[in-house]
């Protein structure tokens, strides 16, 4: 067991002051002080002695303790270089972390779970078409919330070969990642994370439970990635493009939208056949689409193949 654990606020208060660190704001600091969060986070991740975990942001690391003593392995990523100094001492007792300085988002972090033997299926699988890794990988963080949708993104689109991902985000990002149809949180980054993974809210945490205290409520969310999404379309390229010109004037009809859209190489007698083939109302708009909705929209124009 770990003598100075940094979800003591006195530890993380001592830390701060012996370094005269003066927290970021452009970096999104705001660091754990709570160790009952700490711990729902670790159990809603299911973190045991089979997984390197990959954390973004360890901060002072305080989760980083944590989940040292949880995992196997950690790989903790860091942009700030002040924080280095800090890291070194506060997990001077940690053997099983390594340490990054970079921004996440420059980080190739397929070829890192390669280099420390983690995948999504751990051990000997059957019936299973990613090849068999020793470790399996999962992706533990309190995200910067300034970057929160561009890391989530690069997440999905790298297709990193993590079993789950389960981060700190700020509420009402939360209410967005698990938004269905028709809801008012529902919208283009709804429709990613669910494209992507089955999402769920684990709890709501109070900005008491940080230091300093953030403006914001924010809220543990955890995503089990799917090896293969229950939908596909054919061409994501497209498909992303169609749903963020959807959302992006989330007012006008989807045939508007789309059509109106620099991103989207279809016109508007296009997309309302390609809607009426689909049995879709032609005055519908994208918030009320589903995610196979949009898929079957997607490959239905990308058949027509003439764009305009
Ligand atoms: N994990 C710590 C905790 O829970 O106390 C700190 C979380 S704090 C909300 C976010 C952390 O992410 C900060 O340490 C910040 O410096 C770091 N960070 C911000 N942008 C980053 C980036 N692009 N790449 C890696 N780390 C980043």
């Amino acid at each position: 067991m770990m003598k100075n654990r940094l979800s003591d606020p006195k530890v993380t208060r001592a830390v701060i002051s012996r370094y005269d660190f003066d927290f970021r704001k452009r970096f999104g600091q705001n660091f754990l002080v709570e160790e009952g969060v700490i711990l729902r986070t670790l159990e809603a991740a299911q973190v045991s002695r089979q997984d390197v975990i990959f954390e973004i942001g360890p901060g002072i690391g305080t989760l980083t303790q944590y989940l040292s003593e949880a995992a196997r392995q950690v790989v903790s990523i860091e942009i700030d270089k002040k924080l280095i100094p800090i890291l070194e001492e506060t997990l001077s007792e940690c053997g099983n972390v390594d340490l990054i300085n970079q921004d996440v988002l420059k980080v190739d972090l397929n070829a890192l779970a390669r280099s420390y033997n983690a995948g999504r299926n751990a051990g000997a699988s059957s019936g299973s078409n990613a090849s068999p890794t020793p470790y399996s990988l999962k992706i533990v963080a309190n995200l910067p919330y300034y970057i929160t949708t561009p890391i989530l993104m690069s997440l999905f689109r790298s297709k990193v070969p993590a079993q789950s991902v389960t981060v700190m985000v700020q509420k009402e990002v939360a209410d967005r990642m698990c938004a269905g149809p028709g809801s008012k949180d529902y919208g283009s980054l709804s429709v990613a994370v669910q494209y992507y993974s089955a999402p769920r809210i684990v709890e709501q945490v109070p900005p008491s439970s940080f230091l300093p205290h953030p403006k914001v409520t924010s809220a543990i969310v955890t995503m089990d990635l799917y090896e293969e999404p229950p939908v596909q379309a054919a061409d994501e390229h497209l498909f992303d493009a169609i749903v963020r010109a959807a959302f992006e004037q989330r007012r006008k009809t989807l045939v508007n939208a789309l059509s109106s859209s620099p991103a989207v190489p279809y016109g508007k007698k296009q997309v309302q056949d390609a809607l009426a083939s689909l049995g879709l109302d032609a005055s519908i708009r994208g918030e009320k689409l589903s995610i196979p909705d949009f898929a079957r929209l997607s490959d239905r124009l990308a058949e027509t193949g003439t764009a305009e």
